[in-house]
């Protein structure tokens, strides 16, 4: 036995290395096994991270072709060094990463390289043996284990992805220069986001949706605009249409494309293909059905109300056990995990979880849509403001979008918030952190805010709940 833990955490995403750092701080001996190479999981590495650097570079490329001149700024000729680009991207990625070392370093949570797998169980007494990155098997003993090992892309029958032509988000991210063409399959986070970035860099890009909407489990209101609002970008969109076949050649991929209820097909070629249909959870080679720990149909770890599986001692946090993929619920899980492990109680409202689309406007959401709330029969009180007319959004030219506050029409607690606009996903969490504290829109209307701030439009909205806004 090579050495013995208090709790071993399987994966070192954001679940996982959080909730190794939270139980050191608690004074119990930890480990994390993570078989990448480095830490940080998908979100550091090849999610989370490096998609926002390609954002951010991205929008400064737009900006500098489109919006410098209305300032009084001329640049001349602007040119794309995407080399650069991605370098500066996989900086980023590795100043993140190791910064994870170094807090597992100052924590004292030993880092494990290698593939780990529940190797026995006993009450109290489990243990996880590990296949090294350099070959050796080892295996260790502990009192817990933390299953935290994420998820990974969904396949889509006929379209097999190669990483070249036809790319997930990972290929996506590292493509060496903007295709002439793309087509993205499914208008959910990724394909708009990572669709943005590519469009920016002046690929044309089509995006193919199953369904007839994008973002399906946006407010509906905001789904509407914010195709709008990516259309006038120059994003296309085919709504109600599947892929059924891909077909790569050295001229590009000719994807078959027919209507999501069925009918009449039709071809539609691109440079690259980016597949982009939702995450799966990744559970392989963990020895799950050999230890009995019980996984849903759809393959995610059943877990209690306290993050445990139905075997004693064995927990599953983060995109492993589903409900919505984000890096900040696996952590909030990460840490609750830890403290329910040491003895604490922990809780997580999942109704005060913002959901965040990186685009520009940027789209975030919490709570109840007004769709949830119909469907539920709760009567409600809904409040707008349009960044229109708010003075901090007009002095930036930034004005597309709208701040929505839905609140319980009898008691005005609020219910959920919903907006498109520039900076949408730090402005959304004034209001989380009202929701938590279990706020009135009236609580956020009386607060005092900074002028000239974007915030002053969540507030407007507040206000309107009553319609008592004073800028419009
Ligand atoms: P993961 O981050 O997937 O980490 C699991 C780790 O476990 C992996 O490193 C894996 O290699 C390792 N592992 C698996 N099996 C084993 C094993 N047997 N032994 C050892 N190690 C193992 N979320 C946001 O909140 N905001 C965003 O902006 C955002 N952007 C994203 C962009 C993209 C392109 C993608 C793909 C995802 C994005 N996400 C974002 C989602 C986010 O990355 C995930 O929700 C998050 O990483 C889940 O964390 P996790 O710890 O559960 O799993
Ligand atoms: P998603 O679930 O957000 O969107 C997938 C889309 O594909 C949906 O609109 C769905 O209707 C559509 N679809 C499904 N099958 C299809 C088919 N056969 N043909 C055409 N369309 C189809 O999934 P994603 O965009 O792949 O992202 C995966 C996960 O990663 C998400 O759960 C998301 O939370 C997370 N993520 C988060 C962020 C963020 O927080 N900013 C960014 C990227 C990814």
């Amino acid at each position: 036995m090579a050495d013995s833990f208090d709790v071993i955490v399987i994966g070192g995403g954001p679940g996982g290395y959080v909730c190794a750092i939270r139980a050191a701080q608690l004074g119990l001996k930890a480990a994390c096994v993570e078989n990448r190479g480095t830490l940080g999981g998908t979100c550091l590495n090849v999610g989370c991270i490096p998609s926002k650097a390609l954002l951010q570079s991205s929008h400064l490329f737009e900006e500098a072709n489109h919006s410098f001149a209305a300032h009084g700024i001329k640049v001349g000729k602007v040119e794309l060094d995407m080399n650069t680009m991605l370098a500066r991207k996989d900086d980023v990625v590795k100043q993140n990463t190791s910064g994870i070392e170094f807090l597992f370093k100052k924590n004292k949570v030993t880092y494990i390289k290698g593939t780990g797998r529940i190797a026995k169980t006993a009450r109290g007494a489990h243990e996880v043996a590990v296949k090294t990155l350099d070959g050796k098997n080892e295996t260790y003993s502990t009192k817990y284990v933390v299953i935290a090992t994420g998820s990974e892309t969904t396949p889509l029958p006929g379209v097999a992805i190669d990483e070249k032509q036809i790319v997930s988000s990972t290929g996506a991210l590292t493509l060496a220069k903007p295709p002439k063409s793309m087509v993205v399959i499914g208008a959910g986070v990724i394909g708009l986001e990572m669709g943005s970035v590519w469009r920016r860099l002046g690929t044309e890009v089509t995006v193919v949706e199953f369904l007839d909407v994008i973002l399906p489990p946006m407010d509906g209101e905001v789904r509407k605009q914010m195709q709008r609002i990516l259309e006038r970008q120059g994003m296309k969109f085919k709504l109600s249409t599947k892929v059924t076949k891909a077909q790569a050649a050295k001229s590009g991929v000719t994807l078959t494309l027919e209507p999501a209820q069925g009918g009449a097909s039709e071809t539609l070629t691109a440079e690259t293909v980016l597949v982009a249909i939702g995450r799966r959870p990744f559970i392989e080679g963990l020895g799950l059905t050999e230890v009995g720990v019980k996984v849903s149909n759809r393959g995610f770890v059943e877990v209690d109300g306290n993050f445990q599986t139905n075997v004693e001692g064995i927990f599953a946090i983060g995109d492993v056990i589903g409900g919505q993929m984000l890096a900040h619920k696996a952590e909030d899980e990460g840490v609750a995990t830890a403290e329910i492990i040491s003895g604490q109680t922990a809780h997580i409202n999942y109704d005060a979880i913002a959901g965040v689309v990186y685009t520009w406007p940027e789209v975030a959401g919490i709570g109840k849509t007004e769709e949830q709330l119909k469907d539920a029969g709760v009567a409600y009180k809904t409040g707008k403001f349009p960044f229109t007319a708010n003075s901090r959004a007009r002095a930036n030219g930034d004005m597309d979008g709208f701040v929505k506050i839905l609140a319980d029409e009898k008691t005005d607690r609020v219910l959920g918030c919903h907006i498109i606009g520039p900076e949408a996903g730090d402005l959304i969490m004034e209001v989380a952190l009202g929701m938590e504290f279990g706020a009135a829109a009236e609580d956020i209307a009386r607060t005092c805010h900074a002028h000239p701030q974007l915030g002053e439009a969540v507030k407007e909205a507040a206000l309107n709940v009553d319609k008592r806004a004073i800028h419009i």
